[in-house]
């Protein structure tokens, strides 16, 4: 426990200051009454005392006085003057002489009598001085003079007062010891407080508890910690809200800096209005559209005033302000120096709904304009070139085409009639030319209808397993003759049927195939077809894996990626060689990107090279009914019309259909094919799309019209076109064909499309 020392600030300081002086007070008056008492009480005894002594000495004094024995008188004075207190007695006469005295020199004059009793000091001590007179039966004989010695009196005095002091002095002290006990116990939780107090007044919100209790201080005590605590918990609220509103601050002015470098890095205008439409904000962009300079202040004025403060200011720069404000969205107009801005108006609008102003974008769009102009200019001059070329395409390859299916078709024929071995030789050159002639055509048309995007893939189902066989079927025997084994792998689990492009397909690995067979001199070809790691992931479709590996020449590393390019070779050496656009790996490329996969090689320079390519098909039902397909041999008299105005193709189709048992008549042009239809009825027409007079397209809507009047069943009808396009394909089955063919065809192409087309008349394709 640890006394302070009492402060007159202090409560406890105060109340024991109050005591200590109430204190004195009333010892000072206990003390000063006591002495009052005593004095009184000591001096009615010495008053008694001496009023005592007087009839007593009076009684034997009255004898020897009256004898005037004045040695007896002497005698009892002595005596008396031995009783302690009596300082000394003295008898005087009738005459007023000295008869005897005790206890005072004889010759010093008695001292003064005192009239009331009194403590007075004389010759040093306190002494009383008495005179009575000595009578006897009411005659004086004398006087008795005595004084007293009431120094007792006096030490009595003095030692009460001794005491007196000491004793208040004692209690003064004890009670302002256990005053100071009191008032420490009892401002100890004061003082608590105030420290708790002080505590908080420093800054710590949260103090230790005071000591609570029952009391009045203990109920202050608990009522300050509730204070102390909810305190502390706003404190606490207060202090995570500033700690908010300080991230909040500092989000908005990052918000507030980011905003600001947005709008300073605009090119757009950018003009904020109050909702009085008075301006409180333009960015750079804004003054130098309107070459409003830096230092002219913006705020608080009016749009028109704002244009009007620029260097060229609008017109009627009030005019065109007052127009924008009543445009709610958007406006254009044209600037003096012939510039073009267009303004655009926004509400902003606080996420309470309440509309703080408007924006508005400026943007000087004379440029863009003009660029956009050229751009659709250039883009229909783009359109009109890309148009123009695939028509001259069109044209071309059907120009070529014609004549090629002459030569390529007769010189088949040729070749099957008797000839000499350097006739022979020769028509198989012609033959062999012809085929790779057409071959590049075939690549340069493909190539140039997927780069134009008039590329379509069909979504048909067929015979995957047929499919690929038939194929490499193709390259048996050119392997057989340069000694070169031709290995066909297909995976046991790869599906028989599958929904997709089969031409396009077979087109891909055809390439394949020949440049395999083109750069491989020995060794072997092997082909392999599986289903792809990533087939089945999406149902219904079917992820082909195909690969073909050949031990031929190989290719550099650095000419991998090359190949794939149109028109490139890995060895110009080659084209001379080998032959070849350098089209075949770029068409294959894209016809597999089209199906959804891709191709890649890798080779060994010497060792041989691998191509692979996966495919995304689509999984096919499974066929109802296999159909029959009628052998090339039993053309069984079927009657077809052949309608073609080439005479070199009419011979051309009259000589393969008629080989292979069919029987045929031809038509010169559409009206007769149409005539012809209505005579006689045919298992199958040709029908070639261009024709004088009347085109295929033309006859074979009127063939259809006619069969529906008459009720006559549907003839197949099978295009043949030079025109290789798909577009032209489309129009054949919208005219109510059945199937098409594009020139030039070979035999066997032809002959099978024939056959199918008779037994299946709707499926022919
Ligand atoms: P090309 O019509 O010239 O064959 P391709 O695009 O089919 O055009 O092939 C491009 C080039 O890729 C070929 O000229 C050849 O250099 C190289 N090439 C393609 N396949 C093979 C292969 N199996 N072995 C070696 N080189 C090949």
């Amino acid at each position: 426990m640890k006394f302070r020392r009492p402060h007159l600030r202090t409560v406890r300081g105060r109340l024991l200051l109050a005591a200590i002086a109430v204190e004195a007070v009333m010892l000072t008056l206990l003390v000063g009454n006591s002495l009052r008492l005593l004095q009184g009480s000591l001096g009615a005894q010495a008053e008694n005392h001496a009023a005592q002594m007087a009839p007593v000495l009076n009684a034997a004094l009255v004898a020897p006085l009256a004898q005037s024995d004045t040695a007896t008188v002497q005698a009892i004075l002595d005596e008396s003057q031995a009783v302690p207190g009596i300082e000394y007695l003295a008898v005087i006469d009738r005459r007023g002489k000295l008869v005897a005295i005790s206890g005072w020199p004889r010759g010093k004059p008695l001292p003064k009598v005192d009239s009331r009793f009194s403590l007075e000091q004389k010759d040093g001590i306190p002494r009383y001085d008495v005179a009575r007179p000595i009578q006897i039966a009411g005659q004086q004989l004398g006087t008795l003079r005595y004084g007293l010695d009431l120094s007792h009196i006096i030490a009595a005095r003095r030692d009460l007062v001794t005491q007196g002091v000491a004793i208040a002095l004692g209690e003064i002290l004890l009670s302002a010891g256990l005053l100071t006990l009191l008032g420490y116990w009892m401002t100890r939780h004061l003082a608590a407080l105030t420290r708790a107090s002080e505590a908080v007044a420093r800054g710590n919100y949260t103090p230790d508890p005071v000591i609570e209790g029952d009391d009045d201080v203990g109920r202050l005590g608990a009522a300050f910690n509730a204070m102390s605590r909810v305190v502390g918990e706003r404190i606490g609220e207060l202090m995570s809200t500033r700690d908010e509103l300080i991230t909040l601050a500092y989000t908005l002015e990052q918000e507030h800096a980011r905003l600001g470098a947005l709008l300073s890095s605009m090119e757009f205008g950018v003009l904020f209005l109050n909702p009085a439409e008075r301006a409180i904000y333009v960015n750079p962009a804004f003054r130098h559209l309107w070459n409003i300079p830096d230092g002219v202040d913006i705020q608080g004025r009016a749009m028109g005033h704002l244009l009007a403060l620029a260097e060229q200011p609008p017109a009627d720069p009030v005019m065109v302000a007052n127009a924008l404000l009543d445009l709610d969205r958007q406006a254009e107009f044209q600037r003096d120096d012939g510039r073009t801005v267009t303004a655009r108006g926004y509400p902003v609008v606080m996420s309470d709904g309440q509309k703080i102003g408007r924006l508005w974008t400026f943007v000087d769009v004379t440029l863009s304009r003009l660029h956009a102009h050229q751009m659709q200019a250039a883009k229909e001059a783009a359109e009109a070139a890309s148009a123009a070329k695939a028509s001259f395409l069109a044209t071309m390859s059907h120009e070529i085409r014609t004549p090629m299916n002459g030569i390529i078709g007769m010189t088949q024929l040729a070749l099957e009639t008797e000839l000499s071995e350097e006739q022979r030789e020769y028509l198989t050159w012609v033959h062999t030319s012809a085929e790779s002639l057409l071959s590049i055509l075939n690549d340069i048309l493909d190539f140039s209808k997927i780069d134009a995007g008039r590329l379509d893939l069909e979504q048909v189902s067929f015979n995957l397993h047929d499919m690929v066989r038939q194929t490499v079927g193709l390259f048996t025997a050119q392997a057989g003759g340069k000694g070169i084994a031709l290995k066909l792998d297909l995976a046991p689990d790869l599906p028989r049927e599958a929904l997709g492009d089969p031409i396009r397909l077979r087109q891909v690995l055809t390439n394949l195939l020949s440049n395999a067979m083109k750069f491989t001199s020995a060794g072997a070809i092997a082909v392999h077809v599986g289903l792809a790691a990533t087939s089945a992931r999406v149902p219904g479709r079917l992820d082909l894996h195909f690969s073909v590996a050949d031990s031929g020449v190989g290719i550099p590393a650095d000419k991998l990626d090359m190949i794939f390019s149109p028109f490139s070779q890995a060895d110009s050496s080659i084209t001379r060689r080998f032959g070849g656009t350098g089209l075949g790996l770029a068409i294959a490329q894209r016809l597999v990107a089209m199906m959804d996969g891709r191709i890649w090689v890798e080779s060994q320079p010497g060792q041989g090279s691998t191509f692979q390519f996966v495919v995304a098909l689509r999984q096919a039902e499974p066929p109802k009914g296999v159909v029959a397909p009628m052998a090339r041999s039993e053309g069984g008299g079927a009657h077809v019309l052949v309608a073609e105005d080439t005479p070199v193709n009419q011979r051309l189709a009259q000589t393969l259909l008629s080989k292979r048992g069919y029987r045929v008549s031809l038509a010169n042009d559409g009206v007769e094919a149409l005539d012809k239809c209505q005579a006689e009825s045919f298992a199958l027409v040709l029908m070639d799309m261009q024709m004088p007079n009347m085109d295929g397209l033309e006859a074979t809507e009127k063939i259809r019209a006619y069969e529906k009047a008459n009720g006559q069943p549907r003839v197949p009808i099978v295009a043949m076109t030079a025109n290789a396009m798909e577009v032209d394909r489309q129009r054949c089955l919208e005219a109510g064909m059945d199937g098409f063919i594009s020139k030039p065809f070979r035999a066997d192409e032809l002959l099978a499309l024939v056959a199918q087309s008779i037994s299946s008349p709707t499926s022919a394709g």
